[in-house]
């Protein structure tokens, strides 16, 4: 067996434990997973079924761990993963897999399909195979702080113009103040307007926040690329920032998987608790309007609909924000059918945006179709969302089929129509 053979095979026996093992036994074939994809939806190609695209991961499990496997293994009936097929099983851990969770949601024996994916992943990343694109974003972010490679002054021109259009100073490496604001690249380069939302809606609260000038990105693309050690030193920039800065909250931005990386995965990644609370803007947010705090001079008029992202929503646990808050500042709110807990991923998610291939591209747009059609059916001409990936990933689907639809952020939205 060749040395890289041995590796892949080495790095998939690594990532195989309890749960893995026990949701690779518990699978009875029915298939149900294949519907809540849209990658399968969208292209109807089985093998875009999600527990197929585990496929090497479970042929390692079975040979390594089941002794009709290793039975199989040993006559020659079951061939070991090689290096060359993990390579070409790139596409379907990484380009056709969000980790959006829909397809956990529909499994009969409740197997956790995006958990075997992170644990695939992990051992993809490790064995040399994972995309470029996320390579290079995770280099960039070890090596410079940020999957985009931007330094602290791309930082503090957006707050200077922050400062220009609000005429209110904001605070940077202060300590003692209510929230440390983390902000994602994504939002640095295409979407500064959320910096200068922020600060009429705290002006409005009368809270306090800073930026941290070590610690202002909130993208983890250890997480993404599956690499447990890299996005564990991620998460410690942040933490370390907020214990030394004594903020209460830290403040999680308009972007899905950031969001789960500090809220959800930083305290295992760490092994401790923190000594501050994790929030994602939208419950800060609904908190205020619950107190009343953000009242609205006038509504948004033209009938529109909602992306609710899946990092944010679904797997993130944010599901009762969006909704009273949309319906706060916009008079023709349309609900979707498949809303919240069931919503249909913009088919960036999970680093997939990072891969700039034309295969990978030309997918995304494919798998975009749902999203039209939801659009389409609603016959509007707006949609809202609150991550900045899916913004770009849906700004780049607009464009590729020519569509004439608006697309809105909603803390920007709110802060827009706040009362003065
Ligand atoms: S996590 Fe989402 S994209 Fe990945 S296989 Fe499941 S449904 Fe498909
Ligand atoms: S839905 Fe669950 S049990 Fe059915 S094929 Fe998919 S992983 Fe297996």
């Amino acid at each position: 067996m060749s040395a890289s053979l041995q590796k892949g095979i080495n790095a998939l026996k690594e990532v195989i434990d309890a749960p893995v093992a026990s949701y690779f036994s518990s699978c009875v074939h029915c298939g149900l997973c294949a519907e809540a994809c849209l990658f399968y939806v969208e292209t109807g190609d089985p093998k875009y079924t999600p527990i197929h695209k585990l496929e090497p991961l479970r042929r390692v499990y079975e040979q390594e761990y089941t002794l009709l496997g290793r039975l199989a293994k040993m006559v020659g009936l079951s061939k070991p993963v090689t290096d060359d097929e993990l390579e070409s099983w790139k596409e379907l851990v990484y380009d056709s897999c969000t980790m959006c969770g829909r397809c956990s949601m529909v499994c009969p024996v409740g197997n956790d399909i995006v958990y075997m994916v992170r644990k695939l992943r992990e051992g993809m990343a490790v064995s040399g195979h994972a995309p470029d694109g996320i390579k290079g974003a995770t280099k960039r972010t070890v090596e410079i702080g940020g999957p985009m490679g931007l330094k602290w002054p791309a930082v503090a021109n957006v707050i200077k113009k922050a400062e220009a259009a609000t005429g209110e100073a904001i605070n940077v490496d202060k300590p003692g103040a209510d929230y440390l604001v983390l902000l994602s690249s994504m939002e640095i380069v295409n979407y500064p307007e959320y910096l200068e939302a922020l600060v009429k809606i705290f002006r409005k609260a009368g809270l306090t926040f800073t930026l941290a000038s070590d610690a202002f990105e909130a993208t983890n693309a250890g997480i993404q690329i599956g690499a447990s050690d890299i996005a564990k030193v991620i998460v410690s920039r942040i933490v370390n920032s907020a214990e030394k800065l004594g903020v209460k909250y830290v403040l999680s931005p308009e972007c899905g998987h950031a969001y789960m990386a500090i809220r959800w995965e930083g305290p295992n990644l760490i092994g401790r608790p923190y000594k501050f609370e994790v929030v994602h803007v939208l419950e800060l947010l609904d908190d205020l309007r619950k107190k009343g705090v953000l009242k609205v001079k006038d509504k948004f008029k033209d009938p529109l609909i909602l992306h609710d992202p899946c990092q944010i929503v679904r797997r993130g646990g944010v599901l009762d924000a969006p909704e009273p808050l949309i319906q706060s500042v916009a008079e023709n709110y349309i609900p979707v059918v498949d809303k919240q807990k069931w919503n249909w991923c913009c088919g960036g998610g999970g680093g997939a945006s990072a891969i700039h291939t034309e295969e990978a591209e030309a997918l995304r747009a494919k798998a975009f179709g749902i999203k039209k059609r939801q659009i389409e059916q609603a016959g509007v001409g707006t949609m809202v969302t609150f991550c900045a990936n899916c913004r770009i990933v849906i700004e780049e689907a607009f464009d590729h089929y020519g569509m004439n639809t608006q697309l809105l952020g909603l803390t920007e939205l709110l802060a827009e129509h706040l009362e003065d």
